[in-house]
Formats: structure tokens, C-alpha cells, sequence
């Protein structure tokens, strides 16, 4: 008999949720909207709601939370997360298990994206890759042998806060110019504000009547697209980062795979190429040519698929 688990993706603006069985079928799949997140106890209310017509008639065996911060795995404990703000020294595991009736294991997400592919995904047979999501922020996550590589704080592989230009923009982090302040969807919209608010000609303006308000990554896309110079450059510009990245990272660790997930990767279409053009320029040539450079399959369900599956191998005392 198969046994099945559900994960749970907790966003700053949605929440999603899947069932899978022990091969990464997903039977059943939902999400919500976070709202407001100072409202703690109406999102624990929300996702049980949710959990409840998911699960359904399956008989499942455990959950598997992944959240955006800085993640107590151990202890079950989120310390903090950046876009969720009751999420601070909250017993999440201790909370969700009340509420949920089911065992309950929670870690970073971009850990449990990493798990995802590690089972399921373009991580598979694969001795050593890192995961690394593209999307409001930048994320990464390290796999050896079939583990993550956690440091002493299980904070390793976190690639957003490498700063890039230390005359830079102040992150959330507190600190100044880290590379997801260049690279992230975030930052290619900061990008073409600036250059317009400095007289930059773009036809953006015209397509959110001069409204900067209305300005978002996906339409700074389909502008770059269509060739659109300060759109272009805003996406060269963030490209440029993500492959120096790229290139430190394979000559650190000379990895297998560099798997690139989260909402950025596919918006970024043949811009892709360049995150692998200017890795190759700044990496040593051997280990730059023994590194796959690939999008993820997994897509948005990477992390709850990972989440599912982390909570049935950990239930079963496996080390991951
Ligand atoms: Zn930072």
C-alpha cells in the first residue's frame, strides 16, 4: 500500500498545498491567498480549511511544511520570516500538529524545493547540484549525496545576501548591495523606476500611464521582449549577476547540476542564455563545462512536493 503525505508552501502571498504519494503522483492540489500576514491565527484557521478538503478520503501519513526564513528545523520553531510576520519564534510544527491531527516536519523552503528535486526532479541521481530560486527574493540551497548541506545554523546556500556592491541598495537583511537587491524580480523593477524617475525613454510609461505603481516584472518582460532598451537593460543587468553567481558557485563547489527554479526563471525566456553566457566567462573552464545549467521541472510545486516527501522520509527516522 502507498503511503501519502501532504505539503504545504507558505508564502508571503499565497499558500500552496499538495497530496502526493511516495513516488511524487500529486492527487490533490489547492492554494489560498495569504492576506494579511500579521493574522496569524486566521492563516492557521485558513490552511486547516484548506488541508481539510484536500485530504479529504486519503489517508495520509504526515506533513511537510516548507517557509520562507530562517527555520528551526530541529526544534519545529520559525525564528523569522521575512514576508510573513506572525512567523516570528513561532512553534509552527507545535501549532500545525494541534490543529492538523497529522505529524508535522517544517523547514526553509528553498531546502524543500531542493528535496523536490532531489526525488523528483532534475535533482535525481545527482551526487551534488544547488538549487536556486529566482522570484520576489533569490534563494539557494546546497545537495550532497542526497542531504542538504545545512551549516552549523542550517542557514548554507544562502545566496541572496552575498554582497555584490557594497555601494548598493539596503536589503532586508540590513545589509547593503546583496545580490538579490540586483537580481531578483524586485530588483529589475527598482531597476526601470529608477531609470525612469532619472528621464530614461522607455514604452512602459505609456503602457501603465505614467502610473510607476502598476510597473511589474512580467510586463518588464514582455517589454524587454519586444525590445525595449531600458527593459533590456534592467534584465541584463540582473543576468549579469546571476551568472557571476553562477560561475562562483561552480568553482567553490564544481557541482553537478545548478538547477534554477521560482516564478523569475521561466519569465526570463531566451534571457536564460546569458546567466549561462556570463557563468562561463567567470568560472574555470573545466568545472564550467562539467555543470549541467537547467530550469527545474517542478516548477511552483517544487517546495511542497519536497515538503510532502521530507515529512515521510523524516517519519521514517531518514536524515535528509
Ligand atoms: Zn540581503
Amino acid at each position: 500500500m502507498k503511503d501519502y503525505a501532504v505539503g504545504i508552501d507558505i508564502g508571503g502571498t499565497k499558500i500552496l498545498m499538495v497530496l502526493i504519494d511516495e513516488e511524487g503522483k500529486i492527487y490533490k492540489k489547492g492554494f489560498i491567498k495569504t492576506g494579511n500576514t500579521e493574522e496569524g491565527e486566521r492563516i492557521i484557521s485558513d490552511i486547516k480549511k484548506l488541508f481539510l478538503s484536500i485530504v479529504s478520503d486519503f489517508e495520509i501519513k504526515s506533513i511537510g511544511v516548507g517557509c520562507a526564513g530562517f527555520i528551526d528545523f530541529k526544534n519545529g520553531i520559525v525564528r523569522k520570516s521575512p514576508n510573513i510576520n506572525f512567523l516570528v519564534e513561532f512553534p509552527l510544527k507545535e501549532t500545525l500538529e494541534k490543529s492538523l491531527g497529522y505529524p508535522v516536519f517544517i523547514d526553509n523552503d528553498v531546502k524543500m524545493g531542493a528535496v523536490g528535486e532531489m526525488f523528483f526532479g532534475e535533482g535525481k541521481n545527482t551526487e551534488l547540484f544547488i538549487f536556486i530560486t529566482l522570484g520576489t527574493g533569490i534563494g539557494g540551497a546546497i545537495v550532497y549525496k542526497n542531504k542538504i548541506l545545512r551549516g552549523i545554523n542550517n542557514l548554507a546556500g544562502e545566496i541572496g545576501h552575498l554582497t555584490l556592491n557594497k555601494e548598493g541598495v539596503v536589503c532586508g537583511c540590513e545589509k547593503k548591495g546583496c545580490f538579490e537587491k540586483l537580481s531578483s524580480g524586485g530588483a529589475i523593477k527598482d531597476y526601470v523606476i529608477y531609470g525612469l524617475k532619472m528621464g530614461r525613454e522607455s514604452k512602459i510609461l505609456e503602457k501603465v500611464n505614467d502610473d510607476f505603481e502598476k510597473i511589474d516584472t512580467p510586463l518588464i518582460m514582455d517589454l524587454a521582449f519586444e525590445g525595449d532598451s531600458l527593459c533590456i537593460e534592467a534584465v541584463k543587468n540582473a543576468t549579469f549577476y546571476i551568472g557571476l553567481v553562477t560561475s562562483y558557485l561552480i568553482n567553490i563547489l564544481n557541482p553537478e547540476k545548478i538547477i534554477f527554479g521560482g516564478g523569475l526563471t521561466y519569465g526570463l525566456g531566451f534571457f536564460f542564455e546569458d546567466i549561462i553566457k556570463i557563468s562561463q566567462l567567470y568560472s574555470l573552464k573545466i568545472p564550467f563545462e562539467n555543470t549541467k545549467i537547467l530550469k527545474s521541472l517542478l516548477k511552483e510545486d517544487a517546495t511542497s512536493i519536497g515538503a510532502a516527501i521530507y515529512s515521510l522520509k523524516k517519519l521514517r527516522g531518514d536524515e535528509i
